[in-house]
């Protein structure tokens, strides 16, 4: 319609669009002028609304100007129509229905069960941890846990010893990373335990007595379980997968690219879970630096579709697993280029308060 529309014209064209098979919802926008009231445009778009004969289809109007258009808004919302008072708000209120029906439609029709995994043993992982008294997980057992549900994470082994921690990362080859594995101690780096690219027998011993050290230091009451040994996994691109057990929706995923993009930029997306890989696929489209994984500046593109299976499992397992985990991520995890998959290098686990 034009500046033209008056009363009829609102009435209308309300009733003809909101009546015809071909519209599945409607937004009316009316502004303020010098020669329509708004009071009489109000009645007139819930006439024509009344009059169509057709219920439950989504409606939303927005009005633009002063103290008589807020009134005839929460007139309309008094008779039942959603009623904004932006233009983008009306738009955005039926973008949203539209959004939610795809992914009720997506969660009926596409589900996700992954295939061998294996979730009695990420249970008595968890349930021994209760037993000890522990709220968190350590990166071996959260590893343990991700690999029981068919997640892909870096190969670790846990040494008591300086000897223990040589044969270890002479049996998984060199370069290798070590950390220390501590209920007590959940960010790792902060307390100087973690150490990557160490090439040589002598400086598996030496990192073994600094990480140690270190974490003493950082906090001298933290049980110690012994350090990590395990493979360093080539750099890529990295991302994080996280999940919270939202009191409100349950197992929500959350994903983002690493680094500055999540810290900095918080430039990450969510959903309720579980999803589907196609889901997990969109996530990956939605967030600002998507172009990232598409391959920029001449790098090759990431490898979306294992990406996509992480995710999809990820939320499989934290929705399986909702009574247990409160709250996890896997940060970082790296994504190689298209074929070549995706490592999880970092595990942490938060446990429900039972
Ligand atoms: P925390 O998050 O507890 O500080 P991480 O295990 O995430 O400790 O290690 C810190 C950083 O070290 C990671 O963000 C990653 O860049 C690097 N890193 C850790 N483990 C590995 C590994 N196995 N291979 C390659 N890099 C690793
Ligand atoms: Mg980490």
């Amino acid at each position: 319609m034009t500046g033209m529309a008056g009363n009829e014209w609102y009435y209308e064209t309300t009733q003809f669009s909101y009546a015809h098979p071909w519209v599945d919802g409607l937004v009316v926008l009316y502004c303020e002028t010098a020669v329509t009231v708004p009071e009489e445009i109000a009645q007139a778009i819930y006439r024509g609304v009344q009059d169509s004969g057709v219920t439950g289809k989504p409606i939303a109007v927005s009005f633009v100007g002063g103290e008589r258009s807020d009134k005839a808004m929460a007139w309309l919302i008094e008779h039942g129509i959603p009623t904004y008072n932006a233009p983008d708000n009306a738009v955005k209120a039926l973008a949203t229905l539209r959004e939610d029906y795809r992914m009720e439609q997506m969660r009926q029709t596409d589900g996700y069960t992954p295939e061998g995994i294996n979730p009695a043993a990420a249970r008595e992982i968890i349930s021994r941890a209760r037993s000890l008294g522990r709220s968190a997980l350590t990166e071996i057992e959260a590893k343990r846990v991700f690999t029981s549900y068919g997640l892909p994470v870096t190969p670790t082994d846990l040494a008591v010893s300086e000897d223990e921690a040589v044969a270890m990362a002479e049996k998984i080859g060199f370069p290798v990373v070590m950390k220390i594995v501590s209920p007590d101690i959940l960010h790792k780096s902060d307390a100087g335990a973690v150490k990557v690219n160490i090439k040589t027998v002598d400086a598996v011993r030496e990192n073994y007595r600094l990480i140690l050290e270190n974490s003493l230091n950082y906090k001298s009451d933290a049980f110690i379980d012994g350090v990590a040994v395990q493979e360093m996994a080539p750099w890529a691109t990295e991302v994080i997968v996280g999940s919270v057990n939202d009191a409100t929706f349950g197992p929500t995923v959350m994903f983002g690219l690493g680094g500055i993009f999540v810290e900095v930029l918080k430039d990450v997306t969510f959903r309720v879970a579980p999803i589907n890989t196609v889901e997990a696929l969109t996530m990956q489209d939605e967030i600002k630096s998507a172009a990232i994984l598409r391959g920029v500046r001449g790098e090759k593109p990431r490898d979306k579709q294992a990406l996509a299976d992480v995710l999809a499992k990820y939320a499989y397992m934290v929705h399986d697993l909702r009574d247990e985990v409160a709250e996890s991520d896997a940060n970082p995890v790296i994504v190689y280029e298209e074929g070549k998959g995706v490592k999880i290098v970092d595990a942490r686990i938060i446990l429900t308060k039972k």
